[in-house]
């Protein structure tokens, strides 16, 4: 099925399907499954939306969001059995089936049709149809993408319009990052013309704070975030007792990291933050310098050039210091590269 044709003729007859996206979907994750699943059921076919974690509550008003099944340990039979029935398995925004828990090894195990539609670097190689573009800026515009290939532009309604463009939107951090080429706007320009609310979304994504995710950036800013400028870096870090006394939600720290890099001559932030069990690293930096290969090496991360992930299962502090331990390895490149 590595042909669109093919890919186009297995969905010319009705389909169980099962969309799945990445651990803590951001609003490219599910704004792009939710606009796919969407678009597959207007042309009738069963859809499944499944993440394998919650999500920030500044995501629920993504039109779908209600049927969306979000993976516990409870309903682990139930979403086995959902992805054993599949006929067709989507994989939106993520390129490696360990990120996703158990259900990787529920995708890995099924014989439904495979296909990945996704942006980050050096995927793993289980699709049986893909849609991947590491030049892309978000895995929605990928989306788009696809249905203008399958001649499907008159289905893109007012909905999945905003779904897709909040990926957009999100990804290339409100047209800003260096990943915003002209395919980008010429995407955004076409989903505003099928319905697309640009305000709406825009204010809904980045204009809607919970007075404790603004009390807690105010704490990070003036008393967690360390520059060191030798390194032409700058990091935060929060614990668990941070995060639980500003009474932090999911999704609360999302774009803090961002505000390292804003300072001058700083090239490379990272936030470095519990989770539930586990520390959570995320990276940013400008240019040349390759946040997804420390990660990966690392962290047991990756993402993009410029903006990636990644995990320790050591503690806090033990992170923090394994972290400042690596940087000498890269101030040369931190000092060099443009
Ligand atoms: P964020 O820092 O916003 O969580 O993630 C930045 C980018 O890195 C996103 O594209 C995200 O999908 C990717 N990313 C985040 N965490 C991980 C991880 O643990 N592993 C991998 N492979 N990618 C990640
Ligand atoms: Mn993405």
């Amino acid at each position: 099925m590595t042909h669109l044709q093919q890919f186009n003729e297995f969905l010319s007859s009705a389909r169980e399907v099962v969309i799945v996206t990445h651990h803590k979907p951001d609003a490219d994750a599910l704004g792009s499954s939710l606009g796919l699943a969407a678009y597959l059921k207007k042309k009738g076919h069963q859809v499944f939306v499944i993440t394998p974690s919650d999500y920030p509550s500044f995501l629920n008003w993504l039109p779908g969001n209600d049927e969306v099944i979000i993976y516990n340990d409870r309903i682990e039979n139930q979403i086995a059995e959902r992805v054993a029935k599949a006929e067709i398995i989507f994989c939106l925004d993520f390129s490696a089936l360990g990120r996703i828990n158990s259900i990787g090894e529920m995708i890995r195990k099924s014989s439904a049709k495979k296909v990945l539609i996704d942006h980050h670097l050096e995927p793993e190689k289980f699709a049986d149809f893909e849609q991947w573009d590491p030049k892309a800026a978000s895995t929605a515009g990928l989306v788009y993408e696809l249905l203008i290939e399958l001649g499907d532009r008159t289905k893109i309604d007012a909905d999945i319009a905003d779904c897709l463009y909040a990926g957009l939107l999100t990804d290339t951090g409100g047209f800003r990052h260096n990943n915003t080429r002209r395919e980008e706007f010429m995407i955004a320009s076409d989903l505003v013309s099928l319905g697309a609310n640009p305000t709406k979304v825009s204010k809904l994504i980045y204009d809607t704070n919970t007075l404790e995710r603004l009390r807690l950036m105010g704490y990070v800013l003036s008393e967690k975030l360390v520059v060191l400028p030798e390194y032409k870096t700058a990091y935060m870090t929060l614990n668990q007792e941070e995060l639980k006394k500003f009474g932090s939600q999911s999704g609360d720290t999302e774009g803090f990291v961002n505000y390292g890099l804003s300072i001058e001559g700083i090239r490379l932030s990272v936030m470095i933050y519990q989770r539930n069990d586990e520390v959570k690293l995320s990276f940013r930096s400008l240019g040349d310098f390759s946040v997804n290969e420390m990660a990966r090496k690392y962290f047991n991360g990756g993402g993009h050039k410029n903006a990636s992930g990644g995990t320790s299962s050591t503690s806090l502090q033990a992170t923090l210091e394994n972290f400042l331990k690596i940087l000498p390895e890269y101030k040369e490149k931190l000092l060099s590269e443009k």
